[in-house]
């Protein structure tokens, strides 16, 4: 049978989900939801309802796993343990910082429920995450080195397109490719957060605005800007949705560690993504650990989990026998 998928939020991330499980074969999208109302929504596959969040818990028995697409800044720190009461779920909750706390919201409402909760997937946190572990676990005396980009930062726009006189935004995270070949080159630096990457900025300004302080002011924000060497261009509103519209992203995860009874042996293992589309890169991910989130449950597991505890042939739709065969 089937895994019957639900997807709460309708988003980049929720359209993403609904594309990915069309491509898995051992499953089938059985509902939307949304915070709107729902006859404003039109969605990709026919046949699939749109219902309002308020009617979510007369879907319990008609969903195996409901995968969260909201925000993580303000949705998914309460949407998570609240649907983790009715619903196994699974969601790409991304600020580190606040993963622990929560983790522990998440993990109190899913034991509860006798649910699997596996939060923080995609691809940082997610599958970049893996590359980390991994690679630590293997190579115990090393460093780590993670670099994003070149892509949006969210964040970052949102920041510039606080400023006044800003009327739109988009920041670029960059790698520095002198540090990039200083790593894979084996040199095992410190770098400092200047030397790792840059930061550029495509501006379109209010009618009147003073161009010179809005880039003073970009260029000195604190924790966004001031730790990098930024670059600031003005351009037109058009050129802004003709150019900087697209949802690529991607960066590198590096170990460079020593073996050896002397340490004379170093080293590398190098894990990168280039991705033309963040949202449906990180769904195909969401929908791999929704089939592992049900394999979980169904051998009694609850409670909350990351991507760290599953067995990697859970996320396939292969059998042990068909990837012993082919992907060992
Ligand atoms: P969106 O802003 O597109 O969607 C978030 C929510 O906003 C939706 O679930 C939807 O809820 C609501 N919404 C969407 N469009 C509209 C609209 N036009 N009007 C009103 N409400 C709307 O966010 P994304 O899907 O791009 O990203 C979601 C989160 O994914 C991000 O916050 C980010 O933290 C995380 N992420 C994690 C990654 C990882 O690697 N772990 C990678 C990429 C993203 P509703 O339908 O209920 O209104």
């Amino acid at each position: 049978m089937s895994t019957r998928i639900g997807i709460l939020g309708y988003g980049n991330l929720g359209r993403g989900v609904e594309l990915a499980v069309k491509e898995a074969p051992d499953m089938e999208l059985v509902a939307v939801f949304t915070r709107r109302d729902p006859s404003s929504l039109k969605i990709q596959t026919a046949g699939v309802p749109v219902v309002s969040v308020n009617d979510v818990a007369d879907w319990t028995d008609k969903i195996d796993v409901m995968i969260l697409c909201g925000g993580s800044a303000t949705d998914l720190p309460t949407q998570t343990p609240e649907y983790a009461k009715l619903f196994n779920v699974v969601d790409s909750f991304d600020t580190h910082a606040r993963i622990p706390e929560h983790f522990a919201n998440v993990d109190a409402s899913a034991k509860e429920a006798g649910k699997i909760a596996v939060i923080s997937c995609g691809w940082d946190p997610g599958m970049f995450s893996l590359a980390r572990v991994y690679s630590n676990a293997i190579l115990p005396d090393g460093n780590d080195y993670t670099f994003w980009g070149k892509g949006v930062s969210q964040g970052h726009s949102d920041a510039i397109r606080r400023i006044k006189g800003v009327k739109n935004a988009k920041q670029y995270t960059i790698p520095v490719d002198a540090a990039l070949e200083a790593v894979r080159s084996g040199q095992n630096p410190e770098l400092t957060t200047r030397q790792k990457h840059t930061r550029e900025c495509f501006v379109v300004l209010e009618e009147g605005a003073d161009a010179a302080a809005v880039e003073k002011e970009i260029k000195e924000m604190p924790n966004y800007f001031a730790d990098y060497d930024t670059t600031v261009h003005f351009i037109s509103e058009e050129e802004l949705l003709t150019n900087h519209s697209g949802m690529a992203h991607g960066g590198f995860v590096f170990r460079s560690g020593k073996t050896g009874v002397n340490k004379e042996h170093n080293h590398i293992i190098e894990y990168s993504l280039k991705l033309d589309s963040n949202p449906e890169f990180t769904t195909s991910v969401l929908v791999a650990v929704a089939r592992a989130a049900k394999r979980m449950q169904d051998e009694g597991m609850k409670g909350c989990k990351t991507i760290l505890d599953i067995p990697p042939a859970y996320l396939s739709d292969k059998s042990g026998e068909e990837l012993r065969a082919h992907l060992l």
